[in-house]
């Protein structure tokens, strides 16, 4: 080894989900939308003068926060926006969790969360799930520097109500608790209703799932002024401009639009009660989803041959090889069609 070699970072980074691209291919693998964003996005995309490219954007990134205030009635100071929520979900680690003390989260959650502990070098501590994957709420009342859940839970699909996450925030008044409502939209229930009562909350959301812009990156949080004004610390002692004008100018109409953001919503959700209902007639047990995808676990077929053999068949599902999870797929809820041609799959390779 170079002796500067021993002066570079050494990490396990967070492993994202394939991008495979083949013409024919059923992606099921990262929880994107399967409908296309707001009809407003691509009116907004083809309304856009590139000449303005020459220009930074707004440090602030108003266009977006606006929207956001618009459609959440929370006020742009208490917004917080990022290069989609991991941006936000890093700079909150950053920004939030500072003491000697471990920051709290299961042990089985978004795979981001020891990652960026361990790159901010934040002492942490992970709490098992129960059997059924249950977070139990007492288990995040012991000293901590801060608290970290992801409510729906990825990639269990599963979500704990509002009162729950109530209950850790208010027995934990030292600490900053972060919840990361990725996939609320799909049937949970957020924890917006409490940011007017605690300050040591943050909510974070993202365009990525339910306002179908995955590619355009841009995710957001809510909180306290002083939360917000952590965060924008922390932003703008890395890169002020994170959200690009493209963003800023496309990005908004995915909010505005509340039909359409519904309508898709419940489509999703309509395809994903009906594809779990079909997943038990083959013999998953499925957990209750309140996101865009199904966990599931075959009792006789192993579920790294299911991932294996519709990969074959250019189906891409989810599998992650680690102890408590390598029996179950996480299925992102498509179109119907897709779901079809996933279910047909599946009969075909459990009964050969
Ligand atoms: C998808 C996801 C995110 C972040 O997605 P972005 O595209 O970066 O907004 C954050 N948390 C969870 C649990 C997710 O599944």
């Amino acid at each position: 080894m170079n002796n500067w070699e021993k002066n570079l970072i050494q990490i396990d980074p967070y492993v994202p989900g394939d991008q495979p691209s083949f013409p024919d291919m059923i992606k099921l693998n990262t929880n994107e939308n399967p409908y296309p964003p707001a009809p407003g996005v691509e009116k907004a995309l083809k309304a856009f003068d590139a000449d303005t490219l020459r220009l930074y954007p707004a440090v602030s990134a108003e266009p977006v926060l606006l929207a956001l205030s618009e459609f959440y009635g929370i006020e742009t100071d208490r917004i917080f926006a990022g290069v989609g929520s991991d941006d936000v979900l890093a700079t909150a680690f950053r920004a939030l969790f500072n003491s000697d003390k471990p920051v709290l989260f299961p042990d089985i959650t978004y795979s981001f969360y020891d990652v960026w502990a361990k790159l901010f070098g934040v002492p942490f501590e992970q709490i098992p799930l129960d059997a059924d994957f249950r977070m139990h709420k007492e288990d995040y009342v012991r000293e901590n520097g801060g608290v970290i859940i992801c409510n729906p839970n990825a990639p269990t699909s599963i979500a704990e109500p509002l009162e729950f996450v109530e209950f850790i925030v208010k027995n934990n008044p030292d600490s900053v608790v972060v919840v990361d409502e990725a996939y609320v939209d799909f049937g949970a229930e957020t924890a917006l209703p409490l940011l007017d009562k605690y300050e040591n909350l943050l909510v974070v959301q993202t365009f990525s799932k339910s306002r179908s812009l995955a590619g355009l990156r841009i995710g957001y949080a809510f909180g306290s002024r002083r939360l917000i004004r952590a965060l924008n610390d922390v932003k703008n002692s890395y890169n002020s401009y994170t959200i690009n004008r493209l963003s800023a100018a496309v990005g908004p109409a995915a909010i505005e639009d509340r039909e359409y953001f519904e309508r898709t919503c419940e489509r999703i959700i309509r395809t994903r009660e009906n594809s779990a209902k079909e997943l038990k007639k083959l013999g998953f047990r499925v957990n209750d989803s309140s996101t865009n995808f199904l966990f599931a676990t075959h009792p006789e077929v192993p579920a790294e041959r299911i991932f294996t053999e519709l990969k074959e068949r250019h189906i891409f599902v989810r599998w992650f090889n680690k102890p408590r999870l390598k029996d179950y797929l996480r299925i992102t809820v498509g179109t119907d069609e897709q779901m079809e041609k996933l279910l047909c799959a599946l009969y075909e390779i459990i009964n050969t």
